[in-house]
C-alpha cells in the first residue's frame, strides 16, 4: 500500500434515521436477527445491507448446503433455520433434502435416496440427519418475502454501506454508512454488527482476531460457480465405477485452477455448483478479492473444456450454468468475546448457563453432537451495544472451521435480534440485558430449542443422555475410523498438516 496519506477535512454528516435495532449485514446472521427483533415486539428495526439482496454467502455466494441440523431423532437447531425449509418445501424445486422427521432413521432406502443432499451421517451406524440444499435465487425471494411481511417493523436499507460505529466513550449510538446518496448516519439503541468480518467491531475499539495467518479452513476464499448440462446422478455412478480416473479428473481441475475445487451436489440433478478453497487469502483485502474474482474466473473455460475431453460420458453437453455474484468468504476478522470457543467445546460437551442456540458439530468430529453456543460467543468485550453474531463470533483458530456454518450464523442472528429487542424494551443494554428472559422467548415463542429451559421439551436433554457424545469416546472414535477406511476423512489443513476439524465446507 501507498505510504501517503490525506488528512480528511472535518465535516457534518445528516442524520438518515434513527431506529431501536439497526442490523448491519443481511446475510443469514443478519436478517434472522432483523426478523427475529421485529417478531420479538420491536417496531423500529433497520436492516442495512451493502448489496442489493439479502443471504450473504448463501444466496449470493452459492453456498447452498445447510447441514448438520439433527442429532440421532432429534433436530436441535430449529427455529428460523427450520423456517427456511418449511418455507422452501413449498416452492417448486427450491429446496432439496429429508425433512426433520426423518432425522435419525437407519432405513438403507432413505440413506440412498438422501445421500447426495449430505443428509447422511457417516459414523459408524450411518443414519439420515436433517440437512438441506437450496436453490440460492428461491432463498433470496424468500428473505424478502420475509422482510416484507413484518415491513411494519423493518425497514431495508439495500446498497448502503456500513463503514464506522458511533462511539461514545464504549458504548455505540449508531453507524455511519456510505450509499449513492453519499455519508449519512443512522443512529441506535442497539447495533448488530453482521457483517461477517467484524467491520463495525474492529473500529468501536473492542479487541478482534484474525484467521487469516492460520493454516485453517476458514483462511480460504472461492468464488463459486455452476456447472449445467449434465447429471450430477450419472457422474456420481461414473466416479464409483472409475475410482482412479475420478481421482485423477479432480486433481487436473485442481491443477488448472492451482486451488482445490469439487463439484458438489445441488437442489437438482441437472445444476451442480463448484465449492473451492483458495487458501491464505483474506476477504477482507482488496488484492486478495481481486485475485480471487479474476483468477477463478480466467481459469473457467480452460475447466470446462478438461471435464469435456477427460470425460465425455458424462460431460459432453456440460455448460457453464453462472458465477456466483460475490465472491465466498468463509472468515477473516472476528471478535474476541467474552466467552470464545475452542475445541474443549464439543471435547468435552461443556453447559453454558446463557446458551442462546444448539449447533450441531460435524460428524467426523463428534457424531453429529450438538454443541451448546453461548450468549457471551456474540458480545465483544470492552464496549456496549454491540453484538455480534454470524461467521466472526468468538471461536480459537480450530473451533471457527466448525462454527462459522451457516446454522449457527441462523442460530445466533436469531438469538442477537431478540437480545437487542428485549434490551431496548427493558431499558437495559447488550452487555446487561436479562439473558434468561431472551432465552424464554427463543424456546418458548420462537422454536428454539434451548438446554436446561422449561419450554423445551425434555426429549431433547434424554436424547444426549441415551446416545454417548464427545470427541474422544468410542462413538467418535469408531465414526473416524469409518471415514479413515472409507478414505474420505480429511485433516484440515490447507498446507497438508494434521487438522482436527474435519470439515469439507
Ligand atoms: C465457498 C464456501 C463454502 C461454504 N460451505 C458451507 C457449507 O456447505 N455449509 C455451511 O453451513 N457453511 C458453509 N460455508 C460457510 C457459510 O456459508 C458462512 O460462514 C455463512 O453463510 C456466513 O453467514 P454470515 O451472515 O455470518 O455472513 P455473510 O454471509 O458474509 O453475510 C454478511 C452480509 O453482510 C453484508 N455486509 C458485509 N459488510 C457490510 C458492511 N460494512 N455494510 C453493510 N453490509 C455489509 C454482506 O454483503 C453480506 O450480505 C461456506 C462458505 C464458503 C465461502
Amino acid at each position: 500500500m501507498c505510504a501517503k496519506t490525506y488528512i480528511e477535512p472535518q465535516t457534518t454528516i445528516p442524520v438518515y434515521d434513527e431506529c431501536d435495532v439497526l442490523v448491519v449485514g443481511g446475510g443469514a446472521a443478519g436478517h434472522s436477527a432483523a426478523i427475529a427483533a421485529a417478531r420479538t415486539g420491536c417496531k423500529n428495526v433497520i436492516l442495512m445491507e451493502r448489496y442489493g439482496y439479502c443471504g450473504g454467502d448463501v444466496t449470493g455466494g452459492y453456498v447452498l448446503l445447510i447441514p448438520n441440523l439433527s442429532f440421532h431423532e432429534k433436530t436441535y437447531v430449529r427455529g428460523i433455520q427450520e423456517e427456511w425449509f418449511t418455507r422452501l418445501e413449498k416452492i417448486p424445486n427450491a429446496v432439496f433434502g429429508p425433512p426433520a422427521e426423518l432425522a435419525g432413521t437407519n432405513d438403507p432406502e432413505m440413506i440412498a435416496k438422501w445421500a447426495g443432499a449430505g443428509a447422511v451421517t457417516f459414523g459408524g451406524d450411518p443414519r439420515i440427519c436433517h440437512a438441506f440444499m437450496v436453490d440460492p435465487t428461491q432463498l433470496k425471494i424468500e428473505m424478502d418475502v420475509m422482510l416484507d411481511e413484518l415491513s411494519d417493523s423493518i425497514r431495508v436499507m439495500y446498497h448502503s454501506w456500513g463503514t464506522k460505529p458511533i462511539m461514545e466513550g464504549n458504548v455505540c449510538k449508531g453507524v455511519i454508512f456510505e450509499s449513492k446518496e453519499g455519508r449519512k448516519a443512522v443512529l441506535a439503541k442497539v447495533v448488530i454488527d453482521a457483517t461477517g468480518d467484524a467491520d463495525l467491531c474492529r473500529l468501536s475499539g473492542a479487541p478482534t482476531s484474525s484467521a487469516i495467518d492460520d493454516d485453517c479452513r476458514c483462511s480460504s476464499t472461492a468464488l463459486v460457480y455452476r456447472i449445467g448440462g449434465f447429471s450430477q446422478k450419472a457422474y456420481g455412478e461414473w466416479s464409483r465405477n472409475n475410482r482412479e480416473a475420478a481421482r485423477a479428473l479432480g486433481a487436473g481441475i485442481g491443477e488448472i485452477h492451482g486451488f482445490r475445487a469439487g463439484l458438489i451436489h445441488g437442489p437438482t440433478d441437472d445444476v451442480s455448483w463448484m465449492n473451492n478453497w483458495q487458501p491464505k487469502r483474506d476477504c477482507s483485502k482488496i488484492v486478495d478479492q481481486t485475485a480471487t474474482e479474476m483468477g477463478t474466473r480466467l481459469k473457467l473455460r480452460a475447466v470446462l473444456d478438461y471435464y469435456k475431453k477427460n470425460c465425455p460420458e458424462v460431460f459432453k453437453d456440460a455448460y457453464l450454468y453462472d458465477i456466483a455474484p460475490q465472491l465466498g468468504t468463509r472468515g477473516s476478522h472476528r471478535i474476541v468475546g467474552e466467552y470464545v470457543i475452542s475445541s474443549n467445546d464439543w471435547a468435552f460437551p461443556v453447559e453454558h448457563e446463557d446458551c442462546i442456540a444448539w449447533h450441531c458439530t460435524v460428524d467426523t468430529l463428534n457424531d453429529n453432537a450438538p454443541i451448546e453456543i453461548p450468549y457471551r460467543a456474540i458480545l465483544p468485550q470492552t464496549v456496549d451495544n454491540i453484538l455480534a453474531p454470524g461467521r466472526h463470533i468468538s471461536a480459537d483458530r480450530i473451533a471457527i472451521d466448525n462454527v462459522n456454518l451457516i446454522p449457527q450464523c441462523v442460530g445466533t442472528g436469531q438469538a442477537a435480534g431478540v437480545a437487542a429487542a428485549v434490551a431496548v424494551m427493558d431499558g437495559t443494554s447488550t452487555r446487561t440485558v436479562n439473558v434468561p428472559k431472551v432465552q424464554n422467548i427463543l424456546a418458548s415463542e420462537q422454536d428454539v430449542p434451548l438446554p436446561r429451559n422449561p419450554h423445551t421439551d425434555k426429549s431433547y436433554t434424554d436424547c444426549l443422555i441415551d446416545h454417548e457424545y464427545g470427541l474422544y469416546t468410542a462413538a467418535a472414535k469408531k465414526a473416524r475410523e469409518a471415514k479413515d477406511a472409507a478414505g474420505t476423512y480429511r485433516h484440515w489443513t490447507l498446507s497438508g498438516g494434521s487438522g482436527a476439524s474435519g470439515n469439507n465446507k
